[in-house]
């Protein structure tokens, strides 16, 4: 068994046993300087049993790999979440002038986003802490996939929002048959959040402590899967990884995968680790080479899923630990990067997703990407979960009469597409 066995802080090093431990750090909360802890497994159980060698024959998701994760495979609550393509992208990779770009595709997982992981893992475990009801607050992925996992689980969930944003994120929250309720703002619904911890002992699942330290330590535990089923996929360790992130969780995750897999022993070497951000608070961080991290000014954005103007220590941490840098990209350059991902290689994501490969023409200039470089961007979720923004940036159908010849004009004119082209070369 290589269950967890104990929690560690990142920032001060305090060990404590497995439990309820949902606000980081007590020592460093006690300082003033909220700071997630992670879960500790046991390295040698893990490498009794588990072998990248052998996977043939475990589950098509992330419970592949259980015995990194926090429960046994028999205890999982799994919509076949992880293992999702992970993509060449020939043509996006010439635009920005890399040979070996890479897409990890998590729009494709069970409420089409990557927080898939973090819930599976979880919802997985809240039981073992005696929890019967999972909390959070979300006004996005983070809130459809504990949802979903909550009611694949069989589990009571009540979830705080703010009521602006988008349609669809409402839609697919409430269908699973979350108890949704609305506040006046986000600090409204980390209060509830905490009131929720605190009085009733529900089960948190999202950020709630403020200045943030990350989301549920036993979730990020299934962050993990995407470095190893990076390294898997590709079958060797990517050179550079490129993440969107906003506090942090699957880039904290992610890394501590790499590194797992490095110190059992199955890879020599971990990625440099890469934070795409809106308003640039890690960059700060580390410009400032502080040891927390500052508010920045913000404004609205269209990433909505990444919009904060502060990120947590654990982010930070990563990239330092693994000599990465931080940029950000502006709204213009998402937009126009979801529709050249979808129009080049066929994937439709999130505008907050794109950032991840909005950021890399930044990247290269700082000098953090090597055009012969393996680098993989990771694109966190579907475009359909914000579609009227993507709507707002493209031209109207063109309505026509059924004759071939206005069908050339609008082909000709609206699409600048020659009907010439289509005609068959003589054999
Ligand atoms: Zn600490």
């Amino acid at each position: 068994m290589g269950y967890p066995v104990g929690l560690q802080c990142i920032r001060c090093g305090a060990e404590y046993e497995i439990g309820p431990l949902y606000k980081g750090c007590p020592a460093c909360l006690d300082q003033g300087l909220p700071t997630n802890l992670k879960v500790v497994i046991d390295g040698n159980a893990v490498k009794a049993t588990f072998n990248p060698k052998a996977l043939q024959d475990r589950p098509d998701s992330m419970w592949r790999y259980a015995e990194f994760l926090p429960v046994p495979l028999e205890s999982a609550v799994s919509l076949g979440e992880g293992l999702t393509p992970l993509l060449h992208v020939p043509r996006l990779g010439k635009r920005l002038g890399l040979s070996r770009l890479y897409v990890k595709n998590e729009t494709v997982n069970p409420s089409w986003s990557f927080k898939d992981r973090l819930a599976s893992s979880a919802v997985s475990f809240a039981p073992s802490l005696g929890a019967r009801v999972i909390t959070g607050s979300s006004s996005g992925n983070a809130g459809a996939a504990t949802a979903a996992y909550s009611a694949r689980a069989g589990m009571p969930c009540v979830m705080f929002t703010t009521q602006q944003f988008p349609l669809a994120m409402k839609v697919q929250m409430g269908v699973y048959g979350t108890k949704l309720i609305a506040v006046p703002t986000i600090y409204d619904r980390w209060k509830l959040v905490e009131a929720g911890v605190d009085l009733f002992g529900w089960f948190p699942i999202t950020v709630f402590v403020y200045p943030l330290v990350g989301s549920n330590t036993y979730g990020i535990e299934g962050y993990k899967t995407i470095g190893y089923e990076m390294v898997d996929q590709l079958g060797y360790v990517p050179d550079k990884v490129v993440m969107p992130v906003g506090a942090g969780d699957a880039f904290f995750g992610a890394w501590k995968g790499f590194q797992e897999y490095r110190d059992f022993g199955y890879t020599d070497r971990v990625p440099t680790m890469l934070a795409g951000e809106v308003f640039g608070p890690l960059e700060n961080a580390l410009a400032k080479d502080l040891d927390h991290v500052e508010e920045t000014r913000r404004a609205p954005t269209v990433a909505i899923s990444v919009g904060l103007n502060t990120s947590t220590y654990q982010a930070l941490s990563v990239l330092r630990d693994s000599g990465g840098i931080a940029r950000s990209a502006s709204d213009e350059s998402m937009i126009s990067m979801q529709q050249l991902l979808a129009s080049d290689e066929g994937i439709y994501a999130e505008a907050s997703s794109v950032l991840s490969l909005a950021v890399i023409p930044h990247m290269i200039e700082a000098g953090a990407i090597d055009p012969d470089e393996t680098v993989v961007a990771f694109l966190t979720s579907t475009g359909l979960k914000d579609p009227e923004l993507t709507a707002e940036y493209m031209q109207q159908i063109p309505l026509i009469e059924p004759e071939v010849e206005d069908l050339t004009r609008a082909l000709r004119e609206i699409y600048q597409f020659d009907v010439a082209e289509s005609v068959l070369a003589e054999a």
